[in-house]
């Protein structure tokens, strides 16, 4: 068994937004393996919603599924209450789900800027906010030394290296950076821990046109000095022990996964 399925999150309940693929479906996958029960968000992605539930339910935890749109107020609270009338409380928010829609910023409508927002700014607010509504309710003594929540961003290397045709979905990671960081200094009264984990070029649905091509893989391996493109598993691992309480001194951070990516700006 390997270090990552020794159950460390044993008794823990964790929501996974966007847990139908790549990166969410790995952390979602990966918090099963270590003993959380998850609420497996999902948009559109039905089936890849059940088999993240397969394999947590393989790994001996239990998980539900719960379609919603992060960008609806109703649906991120809908996504907390799930969590509490299946598994009676929550102890981890990973705000993942994520969308691109790229464009020169010349030609970009209104709609365009907006529909990234609103997934990728908007809803992690939304979602951050209801989770620590639910934390804040655990009272805490100020010399407690562990945390009563943990919330986490995925983010991007593109919250710092700014990436042209795509100013809507940079602006976005960006603001997640001071949104990350605000609640981590508002919120560490409470002892909820707030952090960003901002992955280089991984391989999932979002840019399989690129690495898919040999074209593709070899321009992204060009801007990473690790030699190898990621894997969601990479995420995943990071993701996981970041919410055990061997991090539990680390909050208002970014941890860049991306084999150097960052060392390279383009
Ligand atoms: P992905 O397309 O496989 O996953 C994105 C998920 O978000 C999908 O499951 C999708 O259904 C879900 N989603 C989209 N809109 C939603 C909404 N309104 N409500 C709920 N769920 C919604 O791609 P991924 O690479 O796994 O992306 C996950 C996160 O990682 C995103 O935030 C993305 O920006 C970030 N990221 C990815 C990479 C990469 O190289 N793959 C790099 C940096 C950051």
């Amino acid at each position: 068994m390997s270090k990552l399925e020794n159950k460390r999150l044993k008794g823990k309940v964790a929501v996974v937004t966007g847990a139908s693929s790549g990166i969410g479906q790995g952390i979602a996958i990966a918090m099963g393996k270590a003993g959380a029960n998850v609420v497996i968000n999902y948009h559109s992605d039905e089936e890849g919603a059940k088999e993240t539930l397969r394999q947590i339910e393989k790994a001996g935890s239990k998980g539900v599924i719960l379609q919603a749109d992060v960008a609806k107020p109703q649906d991120a609270q809908l996504l907390i209450d799930t969590a509490l009338e299946n598994f009676s409380k929550l102890d981890i928010l990973v705000n993942n789900a994520g969308i691109q829609q790229d464009q020169d910023f010349l030609e970009m409508s209104l709609e365009e800027w907006q529909k990234v927002m609103d997934t990728n700014l908007t809803g992690h607010f939304l979602c951050a906010q209801a989770a620590a509504k639910e934390f804040v309710k655990r009272k805490v003594k100020p010399d407690e030394r562990t945390s009563v929540g943990n919330i986490v961003f995925i983010s991007s290397v593109h919250d710092i290296i700014p990436w042209a045709g795509r100013a809507n979905y940079t602006s976005a990671k960006a603001g997640l950076q001071m949104l990350m960081k605000t609640l981590a200094q508002e919120l560490g009264k409470y002892k909820i821990r707030v952090n960003a984990i901002s992955p280089g070029a991984i391989k999932t649905s979002i840019n399989q046109e690129v690495w898919q091509t040999k074209e593709g893989r070899e321009k992204m391996l060009k801007q990473i000095p690790y030699g190898r493109i990621g894997e969601p598993e990479d995420i995943a691992k990071v993701a996981t022990w970041l919410v055990t309480d061997e991090a539990d001194y680390i909050t208002g951070t970014t941890i860049y996964v991306d084999g150097g990516m960052t060392l390279y700006p383009s």
